[in-house]
């Protein structure tokens, strides 16, 4: 697997990368981990002229709390969003989705950034910050976009980052009290992609009734989604075995899986149901233990 030929500049600053990207806007690709983006060029897949690799560009790193949300700048890697504590300690939905991301090499790689750029619908990410309400921040020359998760995936590898933008950071919604959330993710073996993949994000009410819950499936689909027919179940409702049966069913039915080597439409619609309920239950106790 020998890749075609490209050019490679590695700007120092955010300035400087997007020039280079309006410059030479339809032959350039940004380069973070390339995790995803190497082994396209090596199968041809991708043939950019020129690869801006990000990995001197300063501010796109790190991991912070504000008043109002967790900043992860795009260049993060799994593991150091795994490895942080306050991820650690008041995320542990992310602190688990993290450690299920691929094997130490990709997640020492892999980084926030590119994975969401990348919208592969068997990556974690997507699903998980569909479920938190999560929103995206895309840089262009003169511009600042922050874009909500839910109008940022628009179809299998495509999202709504301009070709002369680069994604800068992801902000996720600061928890608050009896807040939870879970992933819980079906894989074949250690390492491997989702076969089927749930995030669950609930808020309770002081009386324990959920007032909102954010659900969303990974591998389930063409594309990232929201089962919004299960977060409208839940909306208003007491915690309870049958109405997490009843969201996780209601997950599977508006799945949209396509049978492969990970399972028939049936297997996976009945594990998006079931990984679903699992991840209800976790969000649910944890929430409730968060007060
Ligand atoms: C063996 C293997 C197993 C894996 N298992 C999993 C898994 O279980 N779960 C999972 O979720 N993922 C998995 N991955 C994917 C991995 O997480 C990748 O790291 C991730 O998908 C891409 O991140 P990256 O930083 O490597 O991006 P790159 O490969 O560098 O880039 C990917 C794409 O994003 C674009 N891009 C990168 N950064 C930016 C930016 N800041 N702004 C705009 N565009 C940008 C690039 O131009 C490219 O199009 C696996 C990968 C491998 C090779």
């Amino acid at each position: 697997m020998i890749p075609g030929q490209f050019e490679y500049v590695r700007p120092g600053d955010l300035d400087e990368a997007l020039r280079i990207l309006k410059d030479r806007e339809g032959e350039a690709k940004l380069l973070s981990g390339g995790y995803s983006l190497i082994p396209l060029i090596k199968l041809r897949l991708a043939q950019p002229g020129l690869l801006v690799d990000l990995q001197d560009v300063t501010g796109l790193d790190g991991i912070s709390e504000t008043d109002d949300h967790l900043r992860i700048g795009a260049r993060a890697t799994h593991r150091q969003i795994n490895e942080n504590e306050i991820v650690a300690d008041r995320y542990p939905m992310l602190h688990e989705a993290t450690a299920l991301i691929g094997d130490p090499q990709v997640r020492n790689w892999g980084t926030i950034g590119g994975s969401i750029a990348h919208a592969d619908p068997a990556s974690d990410w997507p699903a998980l910050l569909l479920a938190t309400g999560a929103t995206v921040v895309c840089r262009g020359q003169s511009t600042e976009r922050e874009i909500k998760a839910r109008d940022f995936f628009v179809d299998t590898f495509t999202t709504a980052i301009e070709p002369t933008e680069v994604l800068t950071e992801v902000r996720l919604p600061r928890r608050p009290r009896l807040a939870g959330g879970a992933y819980n993710k079906l894989e074949r073996k250690v390492g491997d992609f989702a076969t089927c993949g749930a995030a669950v994000a609930v808020q309770l009410a002081g009386d324990g009734r959920i007032v909102w819950a954010g659900v969303a499936l990974t591998g389930v689909a063409e594309s990232p989604f929201a089962a919004t027919d299960a977060e409208a179940l839940l909306q208003g409702g007491t915690p309870s075995e049958d109405l997490f049966r009843g969201a996780g069913a209601a997950a599977g039915v508006q799945a949209r899986p396509a049978a492969d080597v990970r399972g028939s439409v049936e297997y996976k619609r009945a594990m998006a149901a079931e990984m679903t309920v699992r991840s209800l239950r976790s969000a649910v106790a944890r929430a409730q233990a968060y007060a």
